[in-house]
């Protein structure tokens, strides 16, 4: 099921994440060795962000709520 609104969403595990990223959601830092979840809209997939899992979660609340309730 990672293809919901036209974005592929993976979780990246602790010992996959090398880097630091900032996340969009909240634009805190997802530090390395974090569980987190990278986003590639299916249109543009040079446009994949971390974020960290709550935030996400927040982010598909806030911007598909309702859609994504009556699925
Ligand atoms: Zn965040």
């Amino acid at each position: 099921m990672g293809d919901l609104f036209g974005v592929t969403v993976n979780p990246i595990q602790p010992y996959q994440a090398t880097k630091t990223y900032v996340c969009p959601g909240c634009e805190g830092t997802i530090e390395p060795g974090t569980f987190h979840l990278v986003v590639i809209p299916d249109e543009a997939i040079d446009m994949r962000r971390h974020w960290h899992h709550g935030c996400w979660h927040k982010e598909l609340r806030r911007t598909y709520g309702a859609q994504a309730s009556r699925r």
